[in-house]
């Protein structure tokens, strides 16, 4: 197909839950990389993961739609959440192929310190020929591009993200101290948070 590719940021994790980090981290990649369509994708049931502290994905979802609804190029997937067994990224690209038009070029978005650890992913064998990677990383973070599997150094981008100081982990933290998490989140998400009593 020839003309200019559509550019599809699919940004992977866990978001349990979504935070102004990562939406500020979606939008400033957006903007970087010319992006048509940010694609948020909660994970099912996250490979690697012990799900105790893990919101049910029902609930994840609906936070990230609720907070991602206002921006014009964000979307939501529940491809993950509906997927019966574990996810694996490889997957989800070859189905959003699918669903995309012909010409979509990905860029899989996550955290700098998922990607470090890329060489522990199941199913990789193909995945750096179907997507590039941009590996979002915290202020302190340094994720070295020699340190990662040498297949996926030439089509990972790592970029830093100052507004990623803020964590999912520290807000749950935060919610089990009953301590304030005001402006960490989307007041939408805050209160969905507090009316479904999550992480207390
Ligand atoms: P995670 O443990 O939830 O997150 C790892 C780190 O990255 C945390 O510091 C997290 O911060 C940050 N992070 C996560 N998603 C981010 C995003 N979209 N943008 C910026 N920072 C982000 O990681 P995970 O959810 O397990 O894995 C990340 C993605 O990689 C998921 O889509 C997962 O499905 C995929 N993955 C695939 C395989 C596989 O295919 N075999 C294996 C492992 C992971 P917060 O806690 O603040 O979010």
């Amino acid at each position: 197909m020839s003309g200019k590719a559509f550019k599809l940021g699919i940004m992977g994790g866990t978001f349990n839950p979504i935070h102004q980090g990562h939406l500020v981290a979606a939008e400033f990649i957006r903007d970087e990389f010319n992006l048509d369509e940010v694609l948020f994708v909660p994970s099912g049931k996250p490979p690697h993961k012990d799900s105790n502290e893990i919101a049910p994905p029902e609930h994840r979802w609906m936070m990230t739609v609720l907070a991602t609804a206002s921006n014009e190029h964000f979307s939501v997937s529940s491809l993950e959440i509906e997927r019966v067994g574990e996810s694996y990224t490889r997957e989800t690209i070859l189905q959003l192929k699918k669903i995309y038009p012909e010409n979509t070029e990905c860029y899989f978005i996550t955290g700098a310190d998922a990607i470090a650890e890329i060489s522990t992913w199941h199913k990789t064998e193909d995945l750096s020929q179907i997507t590039k990677f941009i590996a979002a990383s915290r202020p302190g973070y340094k994720l070295d591009i020699k340190s990662i599997d040498s297949r996926f150094q030439e089509c990972t981008y790592l970029i830093e993200i100052p507004a990623l100081t803020i964590s999912s982990t520290e807000i749950r933290k935060r919610i089990k101290e009953k301590r304030t998490i005001k402006y960490l989140l989307p007041e939408a998400v805050e209160k969905y948070i507090s009316k479904n009593k999550l992480y207390g």
